[in-house]
C-alpha cells in the first residue's frame, strides 16, 4: 500500500491525536468505506485501503515518529534518518525510488532553483489546509551590495570603517525550520517533500509546484512566532570593514559570508563599493598625489629645507636655490601608499608668495635688487 496523502488527513484527525481518538476515527472511517457496504465501489475500496494504511502507521509509535519527522520518506524500507537529515538541507539530495524519479538525479539543484524562483515572487496566495499552516516561500542566500564613502586619508592609511546594513539571517528561534519550538515540521505528504507533484505522464521534474506546501516540500503545524515560518529574520548588521591601503574609487571589498543568510545557514557575501572622497589638499591621479606648496621669495631664491605634508604625516624636502614658480618637485614613493606594492609618487608644485604690502625698507631693498639684476626675462 502506498499513498501520497497526509495520513492524519486521511483519518480526519489532528496531528496530536491520542490513541483513543485514532482508534475511533479508524473504526468510523473503515465502516464508512468498507467494500461490503459500498457495493464494490472502486473509489470506496481505495479509501478503505488508505484508512487501513494510515491506521497501521499511526498506531505504531515508531512508525508514527518517523512519519511525523520525515513524512512518507520515513516509511520507505531501508530509510536512514542520518542520511535524510543531511539531505534535508537540500544539498546534494538525491531522489529516491519513492519520489518516482531515477537514481542519480540531483534534486538539490532542481529544488534550489525552484526555491529562489519562488522567493522572488514572495509567498504564494492561499490559506490553510485542514488546519496546517503552509510554510511561506524561502528566501535565498544573496550577496549584499553596499556603497561606502571613505576619505583619501582612510584609503592611504588602510584603516577600517564601520558599516551598518539590514541583513537576513537564519531565524534564531526556529533555526530556519519555520516551526515553533516543540512543534513539528514535517515533510509534505502530498509531494513527498519534493515540492512538485508528479504528472500522470512524465517525471516529477515537469510537475507543478505542490499546492499543499507551496512548493517548499514541508508542512508546519505551528509557524514560528519570530519569522512567521519563513526561517529567516532581518536584523541590522554592524561590521568593521578593512579598507585595502591604496584602494581605488569604485573599488569593491568582498567580505565573505556577510551577505544574506538563508534558512539553511548558507551565506552570501557582502560587497562594499568604495566611494573615495576627493581631498581638499591632495589631488590623486592613479597612485600619484599632487599638492601645491606656497613658499616665500627668499626660499625660492636662496633655497631651503622645508616640511611637506603627506596623507600620513609630513616629511622634509629640499627647495633648490633659484626655484621658479610652478616648478614641480617629485618625491619618489611618497604618493599613495599601497599594501605589498610600490607606492606612487608625490608631486609638489611650488607657489611663490609675493607680499602685497611691504615696508619702506623692504621696498628699498627690492629696488636695489632690481638695479643689480637688470635682465628682462621677456627679452
Ligand atoms: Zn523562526
Ligand atoms: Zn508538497
Amino acid at each position: 500500500m502506498s499513498t501520497s496523502k497526509d495520513l492524519y488527513q486521511v483519518l480526519e484527525i489532528p496531528t496530536d491525536a491520542d490513541d483513543v481518538t485514532l482508534k475511533k476515527a479508524y473504526r468510523r472511517l473503515a465502516k464508512r468505506y468498507h467494500p461490503d457496504l459500498n457495493k464494490g465501489s472502486a473509489d470506496a475500496e481505495e479509501r478503505f485501503k488508505e484508512v487501513a494504511y494510515a491506521h497501521q502507521v499511526l498506531s505504531d509509535p515508531e512508525k508514527r515518529r518517523l512519519y511525523d519527522q520525515f513524512g512518507h520518506d520515513g516509511l520507505v524500507e531501508g530509510f536512514d534518518p542520518k542520511t535524510y537529515e543531511h539531505a534535508s538541507s537540500w544539498q546534494g539530495f538525491t531522489g529516491n525510488a519513492n519520489a518516482g524519479a531515477g537514481a542519480g538525479v540531483n534534486f538539490g539543484d532542481l529544488l534550489g532553483g525552484l526555491f529562489s524562483h519562488m522567493a522572488a515572487g514572495g509567498p504564494m496566495p492561499g490559506g490553510f489546509a485542514s488546519g496546517f499552516a503552509k510554510a511561506p516561500a524561502s528566501q535565498p542566500a544573496e550577496d549584499i551590495d553596499l556603497k561606502q564613502k571613505v576619505s583619501l586619508r582612510d584609503v592611504a592609511a588602510g584603516t577600517s570603517v564601520e558599516v551598518r546594513y539590514p541583513r537576513r539571517t537564519q531565524c534564531k528561534r526556529c533555526y530556519g525550520q519555520g516551526a515553533e519550538p516543540g512543534s513539528q515540521a514535517r515533510v509534505c505528504g502530498v509531494c513527498n517533500g519534493l515540492g512538485r507533484n508528479k504528472l500522470s505522464h512524465g517525471s516529477v521534474l515537469s510537475g507543478q509546484p505542490c499546492h499543499s506546501c507551496n512548493g517548499t516540500g514541508r508542512r508546519i503545524e505551528t509557524v514560528c512566532r519570530k519569522c512567521a515560518g519563513v526561517g529567516v529574520t532581518q536584523e541590522e548588521q554592524i561590521l568593521k570593514v578593512r579598507i585595502p591601503q591604496g584602494a581605488r574609487d569604485q573599488g569593491r571589498v568582498r567580505v565573505r559570508g556577510k551577505g544574506h543568510v538563508d534558512k539553511n545557514g548558507q551565506c552570501g557575501d557582502l560587497l562594499v563599493r568604495l566611494e573615495v572622497h576627493n581631498d581638499t589638499q591632495f589631488e590623486r591621479r592613479g597612485d600619484d598625489l599632487y599638492v601645491t606648496l606656497p613658499i616665500p621669495i627668499p626660499e625660492a631664491v636662496l633655497g631651503a629645507v622645508i616640511d611637506v605634508p603627506t596623507l600620513t604625516g609630513s616629511l622634509k624636502m629640499t627647495i633648490p636655490p633659484g626655484t621658479d614658480a610652478n616648478r614641480r618637485l617629485r618625491l619618489k614613493g611618497k604618493g599613495m601608499p599601497k599594501r605589498d606594492q610600490i607606492a606612487g609618487d608625490l608631486y609638489v608644485s611650488v607657489q611663490i608668495v609675493v607680499p602685497r604690502h611691504i615696508d619702506k625698507l623692504s621696498q628699498g631693498l627690492i629696488e636695489h635688487f632690481a638695479e643689480l639684476n637688470p635682465q628682462n626675462p621677456r627679452e
